[in-house]
Order: structure tokens, then sequence, then C-alpha cells
């Protein structure tokens, strides 16, 4: 069946959003120990055979793109350059077509350790950019941050990234109080001379050990106080469903450009979500902080067609929430956490 004959209602929700933006988890595991994403010892990892293969995730993603009106995909984890598939998946996802005859558009978000081996394979499978996480630039905060010694090794990374021409660059910070507020302002001096684009992200309960404390978590609007303290900011106007407010950042002797910050947690912007979510066994997710789980796999393995799957999701995604509810009364945190999820 020709692509334009396959019948699109695209994936909305009963709140009025069409999500075409699918996160696609490729692995759990992950190299580093970000002490608010995972605790020192790890997870217990997916068993294998859970895992969906190379091919489970083209044909996953093939249904999203081609059936739901995908058109953009971002592959997370974890830490998804662990994947060894990484390449091969990217190039193959790169092949589909909505349904309009568009090539989606490829994203990955990585903690940027070994990205300067991977970056320019990646770019010539069809990868159009990246996210680094980067919450320090001082070698032994980072270290302690990440519990493991790996900054040059980032920092390389993005240099790597920018060279193979995966721009804009962005680098995720998340910020939290007594750790690394004073990384802010070098961050931004940092990603202002590069012309990488910097986005503050408030901590979100989705750690390990259920131990997200709301006084450590640094507010949005203490960070553009920091930030106002070196820069005179300019607020964006355009935004649409992208979940950072963004400005545009000048101060004396650097080039000026734009530093976003994600206010998840002070300011939700639930209500122009445009995301779905895929985890690395093959589960759909509606949201980040979702306590139901869609079982594609199963199907999948039990030999359900395109249209079949494709039901199944447009149906889970009808029941998406209307917001996350952090702050709530009974609000509690998915099972899941941030890494296992695909951040
Ligand atoms: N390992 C990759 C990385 O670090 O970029 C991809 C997965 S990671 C879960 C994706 C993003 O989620 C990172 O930018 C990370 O800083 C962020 N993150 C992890 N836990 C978080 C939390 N509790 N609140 C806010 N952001 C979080
Ligand atoms: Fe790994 Fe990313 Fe979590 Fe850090 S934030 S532990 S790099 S998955």
């Amino acid at each position: 069946m020709s692509v334009a004959a396959k019948p699109v209602t695209g994936l909305r929700d009963a709140h009025g959003r069409v999500a075409r933006d699918l996160r696609v988890s490729l692995t759990d595991r992950c190299n580093l120990r970000c002490t608010y994403c995972m605790p020192a010892a790890g997870l217990p990892w997916l068993p294998g055979p859970d895992v969906l293969t190379d091919a489970e995730v083209v044909r996953l993603v093939g249904v999203a793109v081609e059936r739901l009106g995908v058109s953009r995909v971002r592959f997370t984890g974890g830490e998804p350059l662990l994947r060894r598939g990484l390449a091969g998946i990217v190039a193959a996802v790169a092949q589909l077509r909505t349904p309009d005859g568009a090539a989606p558009e490829l994203m990955l978000t990585t903690n940027g350790v070994g990205l300067d081996r991977q970056a320019e394979q990646l770019r010539q499978a069809g990868l159009r950019r990246v996210n680094v996480s980067l919450d320090s630039l001082d070698r032994e905060r980072y270290a302690t941050l990440a519990r493991r010694d790996r900054l040059d090794e980032v920092l390389a990374g993005l240099a790597a990234a920018a060279a193979a021409g995966l721009r804009p660059v962005k680098v995720n910070t998340v910020v939290m109080r007594g750790v690394n507020e004073a990384d802010v302002v070098p961050l931004a001096e940092f990603c202002l001379a590069r012309g990488f684009r910097l986005r503050f992200i408030e901590q979100m309960p989705l750690g390990p050990e259920h131990g997200w404390d709301p006084a450590v978590m640094v507010p949005a609007t203490e960070i553009l106080a920091q930030l106002r303290t070196r820069f005179a900011l300019t607020e964006a106007k355009e935004r649409g469903a992208a979940p950072a407010q963004e400005w545009l950042a000048s101060a004396k002797g650097l080039p000026s450009g734009r530093i976003g910050v994600i206010a998840s947690v002070t300011a939700p912007f639930c209500a122009a979500c445009d995301r779905t979510r895929l985890t690395a066994d093959g589960q759909l997710r509606t949201c980040l902080f979702a306590h139901t789980e869609t079982d594609l796999r199963t199907p999948l393995r039990e030999g359900a067609g395109d249209a079949e799957l494709a039901a199944l999701w447009q149906a889970a995604h009808l029941g998406k929430a209307a917001g996350h509810g952090i702050g709530r009364p009974g609000f509690h945190q998915p099972a899941r956490t941030m890494s296992a999820i695909g951040g």
C-alpha cells in the first residue's frame, strides 16, 4: 500500500492536543550515575529479551511516522549512545515518510560521553540535532554530580557535534540548590561563546528513591535572576509546543544568543504538549508522569499489523491526562524513573 493511501487520523487526545513528537528510549542503561537520576549502584536493568530489537524499534517508529503523522523523533534513554545499533536505527528511521511525504526530523538526547566518536556517523545516517546534558563546567563538581569523571569527554563530544553540523547544538542543565547554582552563569558564557543553545531544566520528581525535594529544585525565576546578573535578557515571542521558554541573552564581550528555561514544575506547558513516548521495552506512555502504559511489544511480537498497532496507540493516546499535577494533592511519582522512561 502506498504511504498516501494509508488512513491517518493522527494522535489526538481528549483535550484537543495532537502529538507529533515521539521520544524513543533505546536503552535504560547508562554509563553515568547523575545523582538526581540514578542511584550509585544503577537500577535493575531491563532483561535483554524484553528490550525491543533494532527492527522492532524501527517498525514501531514507522507506525508512528507513517500512520500517525509523527514528524519529530528524538532518541533517548538511559544513554542512547550505548545502543550498538544506534546508527542503523537512525538510518532506517530517516527513510520513513509522514503521510505528507516529509522525512521526520531526527534528534538525540545524550550525556555526550563517546559522542566525539559517533557524531559524524550519526549525521551521515540522518541525525539532525543533538541535546547534550552538562550540569557543570567544574571538573570536580561534574564528577560529583555524574559520579564519573567524564567532563573532558563530554566537552569533546560537544565540539564534535558542532563540527559534524548537528546544529544548533543544545545543552541541557538541571539546576539544583546547593549543588550547581554556581554553574549557571559560566555555562551560559560557555554556550554563547560557542553558539550552543543552553536550556536550564527544573528538577522534576522522576529521580531514584522518590527523593525529590521541592526545596532543592531551583525555580525558573531564580535561574533568570542569576542570568540577569550577567546578561540582558529579552523574551523570545514564539514558543509553540516547545518546552523551553527562550530568551535572547546579550552581554559585553560575548556573541548574543538564545538561552531557554524549562519550567516543567513551576510553569507547566502541558496544555501545549505534543509528545508521545516509547520505552526501550516497547511500552507506550502518553506522559512522563503517567501511571499506566500500553504494551505494544506483545502485540507486535504476536504478529499484529501496522493498522492494529496504530489503533492501539490512538486509543491509548485518547486517555492522555490533561496535566502532570505536580504539587497537587494526590500527586505521586510514577514507578519508572526518568532513565527508564526516556527523558
Ligand atoms: N542520558 C541522556 C542524557 O543525560 O541526556 C539521555 C537521558 S536523560 C534521562 C535526559 C534528560 O533528562 C537529561 O538532560 C537529564 O539531565 C534530564 N533529567 C534526568 N532526571 C531528571 C529530573 N529528575 N528532572 C529533570 N530532568 C531530569
Ligand atoms: Fe544517565 Fe542521563 Fe540519567 Fe545522567 S541523566 S544518569 S546521563 S540517563
